[in-house]
């Protein structure tokens, strides 16, 4: 059961940098599992990743989590544990370093209703999460206020982060906010976009609990 599980984050690691969406041992990944998560561990390229390699982090509230496996987890095991603790949804956590999201989180700007695919997130927008140090715990607090209300934000000189209910939702919805920061920096190298107002994404919003169902 968790050896399928594990190969479904290795596997999803691997086109997440096929995809070009990622590059190198940059990102992270996990997936809700019984009293924790299983988690990529830290700095190994996902093209050597086996199952051993994905390590279990049981989340044992106050306290040093406790990890069981032969390697470190991912540095932004705060992030994914804390997502998990407040976010009953989040049952698979993406994080990349995709080249447009990327961008559009060093300027420090959110994606505003330029388009109305914004509301794949959850919301009128797409915030960017405040910077803090790449592992921290202040990070972790920022991304978790980014993701009120929402699915996705990027997060300042760093990257993106996105929530599903599995691992392919999660790399899907990565890939629509990449595509989205694309489209966005492309209009603001031409000019101003038109932003669509509240009611309007709020009709958006609306059709979307239908959209395909
Ligand atoms: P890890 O290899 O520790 O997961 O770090 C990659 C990263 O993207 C840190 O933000
Ligand atoms: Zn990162």
């Amino acid at each position: 059961m968790t050896t399928s599980l594990r190969q479904e984050l290795i596997d999803t690691a691997r086109e997440m940098n096929r995809s070009g969406l990622n590059s190198g041992t940059s990102g992270n990944l996990s997936v809700r599992s019984s009293e924790g998560m299983l988690i990529t561990p830290s700095g190994l390229p996902y093209d050597q990743l086996e199952t051993t390699d994905i390590v279990y982090v049981e989340d044992r509230g106050e306290g040093q989590p406790r990890i069981d496996g032969d390697r470190k987890p991912s540095s932004e095991w705060r992030i994914h544990r804390d997502v998990y603790r407040a976010r009953p949804d989040a049952l698979a956590i993406l994080h990349a370093h995709p080249v447009h999201s990327t961008a559009l989180a060093c300027l420090r700007q959110p994606l505003p209703a330029f388009h109305y695919m914004v509301a794949v997130a959850g919301g009128r927008d797409i915030r960017c999460a405040e910077y803090a140090t790449f592992g921290s715990q202040d990070l972790s607090d920022h991304v978790l206020e980014a993701l009120d209300g929402r699915r996705a934000c990027l997060m300042a000189n760093h990257g993106v982060l996105a929530i599903a209910n599995d691992l392919a939702g999660a790399l899907t919805l990565a890939q629509e906010v990449e595509q989205l920061a694309r489209s966005y920096l492309q209009c603001l190298a031409a000019g101003a976009p038109a932003i669509l107002d509240d009611a309007e994404m709020d009709r958006v919003l609306d059709k979307f609990k239908s959209y395909g169902s």
